[in-house]
């Protein structure tokens, strides 16, 4: 029944999430209003004077006042498809500082109330795995990449980790790390920013130029007819989708910057082509595109959180943000 629910919205869906403002600025100021449901309107400031209005529909708006809980709610239902065998990936896309992360992970310091989808979903898979065992039996298995520079890197690599007989899917030299309990989790979570961490030091905050994709295998085995099945989600935050000014960086700054447009564009043509039903889809423009191919398309499931600021000066970002949003959009 989820998914037959699910199938009625269609397989791709694309959420807003409106960060609270950072600058405490009051509501007269703010750009985005009128947030109801899936719509919410932006105002567009003009030279002349007349400021132009813009609505954007999508599947659903959560404005600056919802919580981790409610965000992750509307997201429970693919968690449940994934263990019925359908592939989904989960993506947070936009600028930086505009709450990728919180929305993927929670803050440094999360909580119990604070937590992320990423901990949240597989908080449910176990739990709803548990719930079934004495009709199916669950393997979970978890593996964490970089993409940077459109090279792909295994954030699951210590002597402390096993390597598992079985691999993954779309990159067949990762670490697959079969995991029995969210404690198991956090710990390879906190290994994988580790080792992320390990690399920035020499560009400090490489996480928001690079993309990173927690994804979780699970093979599933019916106890009474020996009948097996597999689906596998991915939680990608994505690098930071900020346009870089060409006059204004050189070097590997300017390398890194056109490496994520690419993938980021690349990404955005493929959802969009998906969304269109057409017969093309372009997924070997990019890293990220190839490495997903599997879980883009066909029976799989695709959920598009688009993160904006509601401050004045993100105006431009966050313009270019929602128009990203509507090309994916079946809205
Ligand atoms: P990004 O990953 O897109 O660069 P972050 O998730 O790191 O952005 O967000 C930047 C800062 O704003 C962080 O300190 C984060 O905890 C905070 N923040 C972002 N979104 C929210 C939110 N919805 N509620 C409270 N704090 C938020
Ligand atoms: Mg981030």
């Amino acid at each position: 029944l989820y998914n037959q629910l699910q199938d009625l919205k269609g397989n791709i869906r694309v959420y807003c999430r409106v960060r609270p403002s950072t600058s405490g600025q009051t509501n007269h100021h703010c750009p985005i209003n009128n947030i109801d449901g899936g719509s919410m309107s932006l105002i567009i400031p003009s030279k002349n004077g007349k400021d132009g209005k813009k609505t954007f529909n999508f599947n659903k708006v959560f404005g600056p006042s919802s919580t981790q809980g409610e965000v992750f709610s509307d997201t429970q239902p693919l968690i449940r498809s994934v263990l019925d065998g359908y592939n989904v990936c989960i993506f947070a896309y936009g600028q930086t500082g505009s709450g990728k992360t919180h929305t993927m992970s929670g803050p440094d310091n999360y909580t119990e109330e604070t937590v992320g989808v990423n901990y949240r979903a597989l908080r449910d898979l176990f739990f709803l795995s548990e719930q079934r065992k004495d009709i199916i039996h669950y393997d979970i298995s978890v593996q964490m990449l970089e993409i940077y520079n459109e090279q792909v890197r295994d954030l699951l690599t210590t002597d402390k980790i096993r390597n598992s007989s079985h691999n993954g899917i779309n990159v067949p030299d990762a670490n697959l790390v079969p995991v029995s309990s969210t404690s198991d989790v956090l710990n390879l979570m906190n290994l994988g920013q580790k080792n992320r961490a390990v690399s920035a030091t020499a560009m400090n905050d490489r996480s928001s130029r690079s993309h990173s994709c927690l994804t979780v295998h699970v093979q599933g085995r019916e106890l009474a007819s020996g009948n097996s099945l597999r689906g596998c989600i991915h939680l990608v935050d994505l690098a930071g989708s900020e346009r870089v000014d060409k006059s204004e960086v050189t070097g590997d700054r300017l390398k890194e910057a056109q490496h994520i447009n690419k993938s980021l564009s690349a990404l955005g043509d493929v959802i969009a082509s998906l969304a269109q039903k057409q017969s093309h889809v372009p997924y070997r423009n990019s890293k990220l595109t190839q490495l997903l191919q599997d879980s883009l398309g066909g029976q799989a499931k695709t959920l598009m959180f688009v993160h904006v600021s509601p401050d004045a000066e993100a105006i431009g970002e966050t313009i270019s943000t929602l128009k990203f949003a509507e090309r994916v959009s079946t809205v």
